[in-house]
């Protein structure tokens, strides 16, 4: 199937169920990419801040970027006049950093917290706790140009169909406490982006409302660097 095709039936499948679909496009050209705006797709995802700001530059002006990679603070300036969502917040440094630069562009950027779910020390992710803490931390509560939409996941990079069905379980069940707990009054706190093109399916029976699907849309992705598409 192509892009298009992907993408129209991925939309179909998931729009009737209230599920936002991010097309991941790292490595992928800006070709591949357009053949999916074309198909209807706005929201796009991407982990490298050099390649983001270079398809920003260089694709429609509509298009809505999330970066679903580890920032670096010192990187947080390049993206931050166009960011829509930053889905892998994982330190309160990192927050405090986002939160001056949407401040500097006069503007409020939506965050998730990324939570480590995974049995992999690869993965990046605030703890439960840490995560916990970092909401009650009265830096926190100082933060005025972010808002906190809700949590992001990874789960473990495996086939077994328990485990993911427990990671997602264990997120889905920590995001409705965080809710209850720090965002009770507040209904934008509403997304939890979980699953991939491997384990999507098992993340929404699990309380997904964000998917964030590469090689099902673009076909694989290949090693090498997308600047020599
Ligand atoms: C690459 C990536 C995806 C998409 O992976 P696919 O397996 O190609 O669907 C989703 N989320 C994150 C954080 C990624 O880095």
């Amino acid at each position: 199937m192509s892009i298009a095709d992907n993408i129209k039936s991925l939309k179909n499948e998931t729009e009737s169920i209230h599920v936002t679909l991010i097309a991941v496009s790292k490595t992928k050209s800006n070709d591949d990419i357009l053949q999916a705006y074309h198909a209807g797709q706005r929201l796009f995802g991407e982990n490298m801040v050099q390649e983001l700001v270079e398809k920003h530059e260089s694709l429609p002006k509509d298009i809505e970027w999330h970066l679903i990679g580890h920032l670096q603070t010192n990187k947080v300036k390049y993206i931050a006049q166009f960011i829509s969502m930053v889905q892998s917040v994982d330190s309160l440094k990192l927050l405090q950093e986002i939160d001056k630069h949407a401040g500097k562009n006069n503007r409020v950027i939506d965050c998730l917290l990324q939570v480590y779910i995974a049995d992999e020390e690869t993965k990046y992710g605030l703890g439960f706790d840490e995560l916990i803490e970092l909401l009650r931390s009265e830096e926190f509560t100082n933060l005025q140009h972010i808002r906190i939409r809700g949590l992001m996941g990874i789960a473990t990079n495996t086939e077994n169909e328990k485990q993911l069905k427990d990671e997602f379980y264990e997120l889905r069940t920590f995001f409705e406490g965080v809710k209850q707990s720090f965002f009770r009054k507040e209904s934008s706190f509403d997304t939890l982006s979980m699953g991939m093109s491997s384990d999507y399916k098992i993340a929404i029976e699990n309380g997904s409302n964000m998917v964030r699907l590469g090689s099902t849309i673009f076909g694989q992705r290949v090693i090498k660097h997308w600047k020599d598409n």
